[in-house]
């Protein structure tokens, strides 16, 4: 069958490489320039750092077994690091699930599955039109592309929801449900001392602080932080300029240390509109129209982390392949 996937994040590149696998032509569409999503790799002349996901902390053996399978293909490592926590004072994390980073960046997966699949990169799909049981799909400079027989939408839920309206009866979105992240990745002038690379604070405006340098196969010559600010921090602040949140997480950064100040060689942001679906927030359930050849699915179907991801798309391509499976025996 002839299948569009929208989005290149874990979700639609491990949907896409699973169902290629099993001989369908496979098409891609993403917006941005790469693929990954919100596990993203950034590349810069001062060196590269993860700015979404920055790690992965698997609980399910079903994802263990797939990083597992990507650590043998040389695409993740395990990274042997003690995670910490700062309260009063420093302290290690008793959780002691394993930490897996993706080599070299976060998005190297979605490289790995994608290789023979067709991607259309810096394609933001605007529309799905439905027409004798096949479909098109038009982008945002009025380009259709098609026919196909089947559209997987694997966007973050709001983005979903606004393609998928037009044909199947949604619950309503809300966007107070979905939660904004300010990250920032700091190229430092002077490293840190006897630092620990993965740190969560409390009662500080930083949710996260991460040595991205110290990764497996990502020693640079200087030290890079990435930190994200809390979903509060990231709200309240969402107008700012990158100048000033860039200087609120190096403050934050210092006093972590106990220090006045760390000064820095190279600064960049991202402001991430739709980060995470709140814990709390109910969970939109995936998509599945098999009358139309349409279905949705993604991280916020269970959970929001990197490993919800991958379960997001297990599931749905063990749906898929037995609803084909079934489909054929009838026709046979
Ligand atoms: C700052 C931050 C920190 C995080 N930290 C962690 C962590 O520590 N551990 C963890 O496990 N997870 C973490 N996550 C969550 C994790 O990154 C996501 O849960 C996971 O990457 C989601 O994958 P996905 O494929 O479902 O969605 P996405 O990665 O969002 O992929 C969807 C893709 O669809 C594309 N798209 C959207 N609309 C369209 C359109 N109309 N046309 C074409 N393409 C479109 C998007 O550009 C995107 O590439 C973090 C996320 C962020 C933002």
């Amino acid at each position: 069958m002839d299948i569009a996937v929208v989005g290149a994040g874990i979700t639609g590149c491990l949907i896409a490489a699973t169902l290629q696998k099993q001989g369908h032509k496979i098409t891609v569409f993403e917006k941005s320039r790469g693929r990954g999503g919100r596990a993203t790799c950034k590349r810069t002349h001062w060196g590269q750092f993860d700015l979404g996901a920055p790690f992965i902390r698997p609980t399910d053996p079903l994802v263990t077994e797939h990083l597992t399978e990507l650590e043998q293909q040389g695409v993740a490592r395990r990274w042997l690091v003690t995670p910490y926590k700062k309260q009063q004072t420093l302290q290690a994390d008793k959780d002691n699930t394993p930490v897996y980073v993706l080599t070299p960046g976060m998005n190297a997966a979605c490289h790995f599955w994608l290789q023979g699949c067709r991607l259309a990169t810096s394609t933001r799909i605007t529309y799905l039109q439905h027409s004798a049981g096949k479909w098109l799909l038009w982008d945002e400079s009025q380009c259709k592309f098609g026919l196909f027989d089947w559209v997987i939408v694997t966007a973050p839920w709001p983005q979903s929801h606004a393609l998928l309206a037009p044909h199947v009866c949604l619950p309503a979105f809300d966007e107070t449900h979905w939660l904004p992240c300010w990250t920032v990745a700091a190229q430092l002038q002077t490293a840190l001392p006897d630092v620990m690379p993965i740190i969560y604070p409390s009662d500080s405006i930083l949710q996260l602080a991460v040595l991205d340098s110290e990764k497996p196969l990502r020693q640079g010559h200087s030290q890079i932080w990435t930190m994200q600010l809390t979903h509060q921090a990231s709200n309240a602040m969402r107008e700012l300029s990158s100048t000033v949140i860039a200087r609120t997480a190096l403050m934050a950064l210092a006093s972590l240390f106990e220090r006045d100040a760390v000064d820095s060689l190279q600064c960049y942001q991202h402001f991430w509109r739709y980060a995470r679906l709140a814990p709390d927030a109910p969970r939109p359930s995936p998509v599945w129209a098999p009358e139309l050849g349409l279905a949705a699915t993604g991280d916020w179907a269970l959970g929001g982390s990197v490993e919800s991801a991958m379960r997001a798309a297990v599931q749905f391509c063990q749906q898929f392949t037995d609803n084909f499976c079934y489909a054929q025996s009838r026709s046979g």
